[in-house]
């Protein structure tokens, strides 16, 4: 009766214990990016899926590739600097992004390897990145990170400090600062904090809007947000 499984298949036949087509993931993503945006009379085109890989390898994110998906997010320069340039070589129009804290130590690596750093936070990084860009001719696109919990274990401008450095930022990097990202409180509801940070780029004329991860894209989408970033509900849980 069992012939037909291959070797060491689990005895357990329950959905969850069947590795998941990842095309199919990504397909049921996106499912949901249109169902919440349609619920919120948004276009399902203004919402761009980025795809978290930190801590899964290459070919996870080549899988991924192969299924269409060409936006990535990774929050180490260093982990992502060993699996990317290969893959970037190969797919020219790939968007890597930096979603994690950036240190000055790492920064001209980061210029060179992402197309876009989200989590712009202090003034000193701004400081470094200018310098970069003018010793390098190359400043990849930037969104601010707001720490919108005002969180003291958490990165980002904190509220009050948020409108003064959005302006700072803007007459610096000009059209190269794109717009605003958080990463709210867990454990509470993300809705305020969501519509917080939208009125907030709304406010600066600011288009990207980058929030919602895994458990909370959905309110996300309907409270705004232009890009979500979405790790394990891709790739599955991480170690
Ligand atoms: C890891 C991470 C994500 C993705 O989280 P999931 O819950 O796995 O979707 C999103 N944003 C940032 C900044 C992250 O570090």
């Amino acid at each position: 009766m069992n012939d037909n499984l291959p070797p060491h298949a689990p005895d357990n036949h329950a959905p969850d214990n069947i590795v998941p087509d990842p095309c199919a993931g990504l397909t049921a993503i996106h499912a949901q990016i249109a169902s919440a945006a349609r619920e919120a009379g948004r276009d399902p085109a203004e919402v761009t899926l980025i795809a978290v890989s930190k801590t899964h390898p290459a070919a996870a994110v080549q899988q991924l590739l192969h299924c269409g998906q060409r936006t990535f997010g990774e929050n180490r320069v260093q982990e992502a600097a060993q699996k990317f340039p290969p893959l970037q070589a190969a797919w020219p129009d790939l968007r890597l992004h930096l979603i994690g804290p950036l240190q000055t130590n790492k920064l001209r690596e980061a210029v060179a390897l992402f197309d876009r750093i989200d989590s712009l936070d202090r003034p000193r990084v701004a400081d470094a990145l200018e310098q970069t860009a003018q010793s390098t001719g190359r400043l990849p696109r930037l969104l601010i990170q707001v720490n919108i919990g005002d969180e003291p274990q958490k990165s980002g401008v904190t509220r009050a400090g948020a409108d003064l450095f959005i302006r700072q930022c803007r007459q610096r990097f000009g059209a190269n600062l794109a717009g605003l990202m958080c990463i709210p409180p867990q454990g509470q509801d993300p809705t305020p904090y969501f519509r917080d940070l939208t009125a907030m780029a709304h406010h600066h004329g600011l288009a990207t809007i980058s929030m919602g991860m895994s458990g909370d894209f959905i309110s996300a989408i309907k409270m705004g947000a232009t890009e979500i970033r979405v790790g394990s509900a891709l790739f599955g849980q991480r170690n």
